[in-house]
């Protein structure tokens, strides 16, 4: 799909799903504005010299940071680099961190912010240069009790690591300005594998409730990057059988399931899947409609649109990546019957974790693994249960009550601090 119909796409539906819950809330307008309104948008251009067919010249990339809201805390959520960055679909993930955090009740509010670059086209070096110019850019907005980056896609600990050192430099050794840090900087245990493991937590949830177990439920997994990767392991590890893979160039497929360890080890060595030992090549096209039990689309937005929703032939789609249905296909796969677990729950493990991370980090006092990992479980497991309660209750699909609860409560803190 085009990425400028993308991005329509992206902020109409999340346009879309927040109406539907203005309404159901019954939100004053003068509510509703606050709500949607970002508190501050911030665009940084960040000159860099690039080796481009053998010479050097002079680009400038474009960065972005929005903050949406803050009313439950400070503002938190990660930083993307890839080429589709832009400002709107930007402002799009900064409203969803913001309901994110309120469904999973951490004290945060919500962010996000990029660079549109493809990481993988410059050197480990220019990186680190390209991170920390746009960090210097950001110091004035970010601190501990003001706004908390963390990865997204392209992103990692190490490129956490620079956006420490750059605020650190400033404000003196800060390891709670962000999360997702390499452990030897105060990251946390458990951090890196948090949202898949999640997400791979709430489907074995909903299989047992739905009478089909986790051992042997068939699985297709797009996109095997930050989160694709730890959601497929979580669950082999669990039992299930995964029966295709994917990542950006296309997919991988074995009928009789896929030795996950092994993709993990081909990926380290070939960076693609492609040529993975024991299955048959698939487009990414194919691969989502594959009859599965589970369909989860971990990678990017509108994965799941009006020209394939139709043709989805399993029978829940669960949203490890962000926005990744848009809303009439939300309406189609209903209309199928198909269930949906919203991002806002499938991959809230990820700020939960953060969560974890930084309250590490202002007691400075680490847990261990195990302890992050129990702790991650048993509170996602809680909100899926009261957001599959009010589901029932109120006859609405899981997002609806999802979004019911989120906003909710942020519209409650709104109305608590007259704003
Ligand atoms: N980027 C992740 C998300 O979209 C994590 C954000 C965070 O931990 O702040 O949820």
């Amino acid at each position: 799909m085009p990425v400028e119909r993308k991005h329509c796409q992206c902020q109409d539906t999340q346009g879309h799903f927040l109406q539907r819950a203005f309404d159901n809330l019954k939100l004053e307008p003068a509510q509703r504005e606050l709500l949607l309104a970002p508190f501050r948008e911030t665009t940084i251009s960040i000159p860099l010299r690039v080796h481009q067919q053998g010479r050097e010249v002079l680009h400038t990339f474009s960065g972005y940071r929005v903050q949406h809201n803050h009313a439950r805390g400070p503002f938190k959520g990660g930083l993307r680099f890839h080429p589709g960055v832009n400002l709107g679909e930007t402002r799009a993930l900064a409203r969803l961190m913001t309901w994110k955090s309120a469904l999973v009740d951490v004290p945060f509010g919500g962010a996000k912010g990029g660079i549109a670059l493809d990481p993988k086209t410059l050197g480990a070096d220019a990186l680190e240069v390209l991170t920390k110019r746009f960090t210097q850019k950001m110091v004035p907005l970010l601190g501990v009790h003001q706004d908390i980056p963390a990865p997204d896609i392209g992103t990692n600990p190490q490129v956490m690591a620079w956006i420490l050192e750059e605020y650190s430099k400033a404000h003196g050794y800060t390891p709670g300005v962000v999360t997702g840090k390499p452990l030897e900087l105060g990251g946390s245990a458990g951090r890196l594998e948090a949202t898949g493991y999640g997400v791979a937590c709430v489907i074995r949830k909903v299989a047992s409730e739905m009478s089909r177990p986790i051992e042997g439920a068939r699985v297709v997994v797009q996109g095997f990057g930050n989160v694709g990767s730890h959601v497929a392991q979580s669950l082999a590890r669990m039992g299930a059988c995964i029966i295709a893979l994917s990542d950006y160039r296309g997919g991988v497929a074995a009928e009789s399931g896929i030795d996950v360890s092994a993709a993990v080890r081909h990926v380290a060595e070939a960076e693609w899947l492609e040529g993975l030992a024991g299955t048959e090549p698939i487009s990414n096209a194919e691969l989502l409609e594959l009859p599965c039990d589970f369909l989860i689309p971990a990678a990017l937005e509108a994965t799941i649109n009006c020209d394939n929703a139709s043709a989805i032939r399993a029978a829940v789609v669960v949203e490890a990546a962000n926005i990744p249905v848009t809303y009439t296909a939300d309406a189609t796969l209903r209309d199928r019957g198909i269930v949906i677990i919203p991002d806002i729950l499938a991959n809230a493990g990820g700020v939960l974790t953060s969560y974890y991370e930084w309250v590490q980090n202002l007691q400075e006092f680490p847990w261990d693994r195990e302890t992050v990992l129990h702790r991650l479980e048993q509170r996602l497991l809680r909100v899926y249960e009261q957001v599959r309660d009010l589901a029932r209750s109120h006859r609405v699909d899981l997002r609806t009550a999802a979004y019911d609860l989120a906003i909710g409560r942020v519209a409650k803190a709104i109305t608590l601090r007259g704003f």
